[in-house]
């Protein structure tokens, strides 16, 4: 008889026996906030997951949804004090459900192996269909659509979805960005920027402004094209064997030997990327590899502040502008980059930092779950939007394309009158106008 493999069941049990039920992390997850039931905490996450590994519990569909109805948004790591590594409990648990296909139904594997199986494996395949997306935009047809009131007649979830639906940016990253970018002035450094999947098609820009920051600080700057997803989508969506192929590819394209340093501008991806010796732990081949890599692995904000922020030359605006800084879940909780990117802002001459209350609480991106779960994504959208008006900020930064996205469209869905950007546009902008 074989013996199935289980996430859960052959996950180090003293990861599993880390939670000691203090409950100190229970005010500051989101889910729990909102219900204000055990079994939407961190703690009472943590205990049906060892209820499972114990063998006192099977993997039931009501075990896959309330692992669904978490942001994975790691708040609770930051606040606990035993350091239960939250991350990887999270991903094995999807993985399990996964694995076990407790959660099938014919629409969800339909979508998911679109989606996670299909289009986010090879990042040609989400060029042509980023391409079909801009020649729409392009040619004003999205704009006739929204018009027209057609979308009236569809579902109320479908005109949601579609309110969330991207404008695809006029060149994608390799189109911008030349493969190899000297250092302006003394090459100093040797860096690879990865330029993403969906970041790459939304947000090309910013990766060019990646590239012009990382020139300005005496890097010669690596960006090959074709380039992979992180795999971070499918580690999250319990897709680890896809999550391991895209890392393999990852680190054959990006040698970490090669390199200074790798860098990631996505806080989302960057949180994943550094742990691909966790996911390659049993890759005997790759498993040395995946070591170096992530000791590589650098945030934008993180690299920056360690080889010393370059301030522009001051030139002044007559009014300052007034900007905020919202923190990607996976940058503040999951990587604990939490003063660089501050300190970043704050060397941009003629710019006034506010700070945002509840800075580092999730905006209901967390990764796909404002598509899954729109009624809890959109409740934490209203919460962070109603902060950030209240600081009197025309401008928010952040750090990771699925925060940019979810601000942006709810911003747009609300007429508000708010610049989205990225921190590294900011300072970009600043070397620009000086
Ligand atoms: S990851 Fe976020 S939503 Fe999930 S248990 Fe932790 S704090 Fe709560
Ligand atoms: S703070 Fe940590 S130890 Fe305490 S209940 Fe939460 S996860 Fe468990």
């Amino acid at each position: 008889m074989s013996i199935r493999h289980s996430h859960l069941k052959d996950l180090d049990y003293s990861i599993l026996q880390q939670c000691m039920h203090c409950g100190l992390c229970l005010p500051t997850c989101p889910t729990y906030d909102a219900t204000k039931l055990e079994r939407n905490s961190p703690r009472g996450r943590i205990a049906l997951m060892r209820a499972i590994a114990d063998d006192q519990l099977a993997v039931t569909p009501a075990f896959g949804e309330e692992m669904y109805f978490c942001l994975g948004c790691l708040a609770c790591q930051t606040a606990c004090p035993a350091g239960v590594n939250y991350a990887e409990l999270f991903e094995h648990a999807r993985a399990e459900i996964e694995e076990t296909r407790i959660l099938a139904a014919p629409n969800r594997s339909v979508i998911r192996w679109f989606a996670i199986k299909w289009l986010f494996m090879e990042h040609a395949r989400l060029q042509v269909a980023g391409l079909a997306l801009r020649l729409y935009q392009q040619l004003g047809l999205q704009k006739l659509v929204r018009q027209s009131g057609i979308l009236k007649l569809l579902p109320q979830r479908i005109q949601e979805l579609e309110s969330f639906t991207p404008t695809i940016q006029p060149g994608f990253s390799d189109e911008i960005i030349a493969p190899v970018t000297p250092a302006i002035g003394k090459r100093r450094y040797r860096v690879a920027v990865l330029t993403g999947c969906a970041q790459d098609l939304i947000f090309s820009d910013v990766n060019r402004d990646t590239v012009e920051v990382l020139a300005h600080h005496g890097c010669e700057v690596v960006t090959p094209p074709g380039q992979s997803c992180c795999g971070s989508l499918h580690a999250h969506n319990g897709e680890w064997t896809l999550a391991q192929k895209l890392a393999r590819r990852n680190i054959d394209l990006f040698p970490p030997e090669q390199f200074d340093a790798i860098i990631s501008n996505a806080g989302g991806c960057g949180s994943h990327l550094k742990h691909y010796a966790k996911l390659l732990a049993d890759d005997a081949a790759y498993l040395p590899h995946a070591r170096r890599w992530d000791v590589k692995v650098k945030d934008i904000h993180e690299w920056l502040f360690e080889v010393g922020i370059e301030p522009p030359p001051a030139n002044l605006p007559s009014r300052p502008t007034v900007v905020s800084y919202h923190e990607s879940c996976h940058l503040s909780h999951g990587q604990k980059i939490v003063l660089q990117p501050r300190a970043l802002l704050r060397t941009i001459p003629g710019l006034k930092l506010v700070e945002l209350p509840e800075a580092n609480w999730c905006c209901g991106s967390a990764g796909i779950y404002n598509l899954t779960q729109p009624e809890m994504a959109g409740a934490l959208l209203e919460r962070k939007l109603k902060h950030i008006q209240a600081t009197g900020a025309r401008t928010i930064a952040t750090a990771n394309a699925g925060c940019l996205l979810q601000l942006i469209s709810g911003a747009a869905q609300r007429g508000l009158k708010l610049r989205v950007v990225h921190p590294v546009t900011l300072l970009a902008e600043a070397y620009r106008n000086a």
